[in-house]
């Protein structure tokens, strides 16, 4: 084959043979994906019309490329499986901690639209106990925390004492340094100081004793006292950066995971 016998000359000079083969090896993978797509797409008469002597290397090249192709589809289908659940605490039904007109269960629902705006701007699969003004059930939540790569429910803290104050996140001891990060990044927006052990909170410490969403592997966020006037006033004016702070938080640990 008079094919072979050209390539064979080129073959003898060593970076011709290095640069081809990595180049197209290169291009081979990058464009794996789309080579297998237009094959596809190709009828079958105009693949029969591939001459005969041609016929076992475009073969050949179209099964390297299925073989790649495949390969680089791995990651994704990971990346299918792996979410991240945000709940608000309380319900539409159970308002949690009520401050004057301010009811717990609104106030989290808001943070957790905020923080699942910055989930989507960033690419991330979640699911929530609801979107826009519907927040279900405990039961919902500690369903959605059940397979995710992350489980957060927020909440506001209450106290008779109106000086009670800080951020907290109850999590498991294994989630010790992400409840901490989780309790520093809403802290510093809101200036608040940080209560538990760096804001990290043990269940077993934890006034409410084991918590249903920690125990499926969730962390409970803490985020202040509405019952602390300052508190309440600086959520109103910042709880969409804290939620971005927040929603940074859970990025980096997804992006560690991958
Ligand atoms: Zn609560």
């Amino acid at each position: 084959m008079k094919l072979i016998d050209n390539w064979k000359q080129a073959w003898k000079l060593k970076s011709v043979q290095v640069g081809a083969v990595s180049a197209f090896f290169y291009a081979l993978i990058l464009f794996a994906d789309q080579f297998v797509g237009i094959w596809n797409l190709i009828p079958q008469d105009v693949k029969n019309m591939v001459p005969e002597q041609w016929k076992e290397v475009v073969g050949c090249f179209v099964g390297v490329a299925m073989v790649l192709a495949r390969l680089k589809k791995q990651p994704e289908l990971h990346d299918v499986n792996q979410f991240v659940t945000i709940t608000a605490g309380h319900s539409n039904a159970d308002p949690g901690a009520v401050s004057g007109k301010y009811k717990e269960a609104e106030l989290v629902r808001q943070f957790r639209n905020a923080v699942a705006h910055y989930l989507v701007a960033a690419g991330l699969s979640y699911k929530t106990d609801g979107a826009g003004t519907i927040n279900l059930p405990l039961t919902n939540a500690i369903a959605l925390a059940k397979g995710a790569s992350i489980a957060i429910e927020f909440h506001m803290n209450a106290s008779a004492n109106s000086q009670a104050n800080g951020i907290e996140t109850i999590a498991l001891p294994k989630d010790k340094v992400l409840a901490q990060k989780l309790s520093k990044a809403v802290a510093d927006v809101f200036g608040s100081r940080l209560r538990g052990q760096n804001g990290w909170i043990d269940q077993s410490k934890s006034a409410r004793g084991k918590l249903g969403f920690v125990n499926a592997g969730g962390l409970i966020v803490e985020l202040g006292f509405i019952s602390n006037e300052a508190e309440l006033t600086a959520f109103h004016s910042k709880y969409w950066s804290a939620a971005k702070a927040v929603a940074q938080v859970i990025i980096e640990h997804e992006k560690a995971l991958k």
